[in-house]
């Protein structure tokens, strides 16, 4: 049996990459059952497989099996809620694009998805992208929040297509790795990526995109081959991100500020609200932790809405 890629899914169709780089049609053989795993998808881009041949002339090929995962960004699915979609898999790290505005990224948003990341230990980087749109005490905002977030060991870059600020580096993020990108649709993410790989000549409009807000066209991640060993996934219509998969009281070992303090709290089930000699209620009235960042746990542990 062939070992390959998938790259693409319609949600009954994969697109499959052989290790050589050929590209074929694959469809999964009979029912998939994966244990422990309550998803809609069995398979997700990024999974390694075992396929066969079914049709050389029109490529298509059988999906046989699925290689074991390193690890897996997993979302509510956006029709079945006991159900999670499987985003991406197989990951070495993600970059999560964001604006202050135009449109506004909420911190919510940015805490939970790196709340689902954390729980596999994938490294994100964070760009605040169209830093050209911001004035001064908007550019002094995004500093400050670069500063909170590198010191709670997240990579961040500042970026600008208008004025090439971060492009470099931006580029140099990709290299040789396995990269999910996520962000609101208008932050500018297929803009940035045609920047880093012209020839791939992205077209999601960016601006119909932004108009359409909320209408979901495409939900599953492509991948994308930027060069040799090099590779990334885009994730369209992430705007609702659901934290799965993690139980209310292991919450806080997802929050690296406060992963630090475990064992401190007075009750060893302590779950961080109300609770007498909390240290992280404690190092929150200090000022330690960021109360957006703790506005944020609040919110997944209360399951509320999950956009704030
Ligand atoms: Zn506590």
């Amino acid at each position: 049996m062939e070992k390959g890629l998938i790259m693409r899914s319609t949600g009954s169709w994969y697109e499959v990459r052989s290790e050589s780089g050929e590209i074929f049609s694959g469809r999964l053989k009979g029912k998939f059952k994966i244990k422990g795993m309550q998803t809609s998808n069995p398979i997700a881009v990024g999974d390694w497989v075992h396929y066969s041949m079914e049709d050389e002339t029109h490529k298509h090929v059988i999906i046989e099996d699925i290689l074991p995962r390193s690890n897996y960004i997993i979302r509510k699915s956006v029709h079945k809620t006991a159900h999670g979609q499987l985003m991406a898999c197989n990951l070495d790290q993600a970059v999560f694009i964001m604006t202050l505005k135009m449109p506004k990224t909420s911190l919510g948003f940015l805490d939970r998805f790196l709340v689902t990341a954390e729980a596999f230990r994938i490294p994100v980087t964070i760009v605040f992208n169209k830093m050209d749109l911001l004035n001064e005490s908007e550019q002094e905002e995004v500093f400050e929040l670069a500063a909170l977030y590198e010191e709670l060991g997240y990579g961040v870059l500042l970026t600008s297509v208008e004025t090439g600020v971060g492009m470099e580096e931006f580029k140099h993020l990709f290299k040789l790795k396995v990269t999910l990108l996520a962000g609101h649709s208008g932050v500018g993410k297929s803009t940035l990526l045609n920047q880093v790989s012209p020839q791939l000549n992205i077209k999601t409009s960016e601006i119909s995109d932004f108009a359409k807000k909320g209408v979901h066209t495409t939900t599953y991640a492509t991948m994308w081959e930027l060069e040799k060993d090099t590779f990334l996934i885009d994730s369209p219509g992430i705007n609702e991100l659901g934290v799965m998969e993690i139980e209310e009281d292991e919450l806080s070992h997802y929050f690296p500020e406060m992963r630090a303090l475990l064992g401190e709290c007075k009750f060893n089930n302590c779950r961080h609200v109300r609770e007498p000699g909390c240290a992280v209620i404690h190092a929150l009235e200090e000022g330690e932790i960021a109360t957006s960042r703790y506005l944020s746990y609040l919110s997944i542990l209360e399951n509320k809405d999950n956009r704030r």
